[in-house]
């Protein structure tokens, strides 16, 4: 097959009561990889209804920052699934990430991503290796809400919620007890972050009681990467926030021979977006060389979702069994004696093994059954909410902590009184070290004494106070306790 085809001739409709999909053909080499996993899922029976939709970069470079105009919003709110090529993001300039941005406008808060090797038909260090990651989607740093606050410094804020927390544990749970996953392991930072960290932890801890049959483990996430890298046997299902989950996932990916393979699942209450884990790959595209494994599979991960285990099960092993024939694309031909194929003669083999089942790889069997339920959080009582005190962070170009302390003591109001100084979170007032390097961005914390009450009026003063003695203050942020517990962490050394 010519790779100058019609990628468009490529949509199909099974006919009446087939369901419709939401197709994006994406950039680069998404419409050659789109066309090539269209072509399979059709010959194997498939009953969906593509609607094509255009996102990506045409859209970008029509002035639509999103990527994704008000017609293709509609037609994914319409079918609440969508099976979406690569998209190149435009460097620069104020364009967001599509993905991210329809991840979380569609509230598509599990990602989920299957890294199985396929020893010896793909050369890999972990010829054993089948791990499951699932990721947070839409909080923690990827909220995007960043500021820059003083010259030195800029921020970002990581946002971990308790119901975000308890619906990707739950969902992890749920998808190791529905596909017969024997543990679920959480990754996380709780020996630093406390708090944020703390409660997905606490939540993992909390949940995994209730599903008595499936072992469990915590794993600091940087040892926990290491290993997954050096011994993924360790692990069977991954739960983790959304950054270390981009990381590792993609670490996992190629630990089993190639990015190219991945799959993902983007999985909400509202629809589901299923897609490769790679990018657009802009440098091969047009030339009929990339490989369409990753967004076959995930066609296969959407099969499943929609009810169609049968399909699923026939695409993949039939592309198990096209991969032990030795038929590969370029990029898992490199380095070794074996004549790749193209895009899409490698779909060509999988069609004309539909019906076949590996040999030496073991073969899936997808069962039917409704896809997973998205878990609600738990109902919560409202804990009693004490304010004690105030965190206010100040622009300040001095060198003299004792200084600026001394400035902003003489300067507070009300019920509170300067107790630290901190500068990147390192104490340097009372008491500070003279090897600790600073810059300009000073955290002062105000705190009242314990048969005191204060109110946002006494913040407001504390803050007319400072404002009125010159201080620069960029920031704020209330010292609460709920439940008598404090909502804030101690300062480094404090
Ligand atoms: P990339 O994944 O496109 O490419 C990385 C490397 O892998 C390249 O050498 C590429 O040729 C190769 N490669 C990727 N997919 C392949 C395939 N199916 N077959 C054979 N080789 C393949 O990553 P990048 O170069 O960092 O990003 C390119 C563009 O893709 C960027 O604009 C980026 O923003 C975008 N991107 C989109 C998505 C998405 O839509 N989900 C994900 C990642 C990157």
């Amino acid at each position: 097959m010519s790779a100058s085809f019609d990628h468009a001739d490529t949509l199909f409709s099974a006919g009446p009561g087939a369901t419709p999909v939401a197709v994006a053909f994406g950039d680069g080499i998404g419409p050659e990889i789109m066309a090539a996993s269209l072509r399979v899922l059709a010959a194997a029976g498939a009953n969906i209804a593509c609607e094509p939709i255009t996102i990506g970069e045409a859209v970008y470079r029509a002035g639509e920052t999103s990527g994704i105009p008000g017609s293709a919003w509609e037609t994914i709110r319409r079918t609440k699934v969508l099976f979406k090529a690569p998209i190149t993001t435009p460097q620069g300039g104020g364009y967001k990430s599509l993905n991210v941005t329809m991840r979380k406008a569609l509230g598509l808060f599990a990602n989920v991503r299957p890294c199985s090797a396929y020893a010896p038909f793909v050369p890999t260090m972990h010829p054993t290796m089948d791990v499951v990651i699932v990721r947070e989607n839409e909080e923690d740093l990827y909220a995007g809400i960043e500021h820059r606050q003083t010259d030195d410094v800029v921020q970002c804020l990581k946002l971990i919620t308790r119901p975000g927390c308890e619906r990707i544990v739950r969902y992890a749970f749920e998808y190791a007890r529905a596909n017969g996953r024997r543990k679920v392991t959480a990754f996380t930072k709780d020996n630093i972050m406390k708090l944020t960290d703390g409660l997905f932890r606490r939540v993992f801890d909390e949940i995994a009681p209730e599903y008595p049959e499936i072992e469990t483990d915590h794993w600091i996430i940087d040892i926990g990467a290491a290993k997954l890298a050096a011994q993924p046997d360790l692990f069977d299902v991954i739960v983790t926030p959304n950054l270390y989950g981009d990381i590792v996932s993609d670490i996992a990916a190629e630990v089993t021979g190639s990015v190219g393979l991945a799959p993902s699942a983007n999985i909400g209450p509202h629809g589901a977006m299923f897609e490769a884990i790679h990018g657009s790959a802009p440098t091969i595209a047009g030339q009929d060389v990339a490989n369409p494994s990753g967004l076959l599979l995930a066609g296969v991960m959407m099969l499943v979702h929609l009810g169609q285990a049968d399909v699923a099960t026939r695409v993949h092993n039939a592309w198990k069994r096209t991969l032990e024939d030795g038929i590969v694309t370029a990029d898992l031909a490199r380095g070794r004696d074996v004549v790749p194929v193209g895009t899409q003669a490698f779909a060509d083999a999988v069609i004309a093994r539909l019906g076949q089942a590996p040999r030496t790889l073991s073969p899936v069997a997808y069962q039917a059954g409704a896809p997973l339920g998205v878990p609600q959080a738990a109902p919560r009582r409202k804990q009693a909410k004490a304010l004690v005190g105030i965190d206010v962070f100040v622009h300040d170009d001095g060198i003299d902590p004792d200084a600026i302390a001394a400035r902003l003591q003489a300067a507070a109001a009300g019920p509170f009184a300067l107790t630290l100084l901190t500068n990147r979170g390192v104490k340097v007032w009372p008491q500070g070290l003279p090897e600790t390097s600073l810059v300009d961005h000073w955290r002062a914390r105000f705190k009242a004494p314990a048969d005191t009450t204060p109110t946002h009026a006494d913040v407001a003063a504390l803050l007319a106070a400072l404002a009125a003695a010159g201080i620069d203050f960029v920031k704020t942020e209330q010292l609460y306790t709920f439940d008598g517990v404090a909502g804030y962490s101690l300062g480094q050394g404090e």
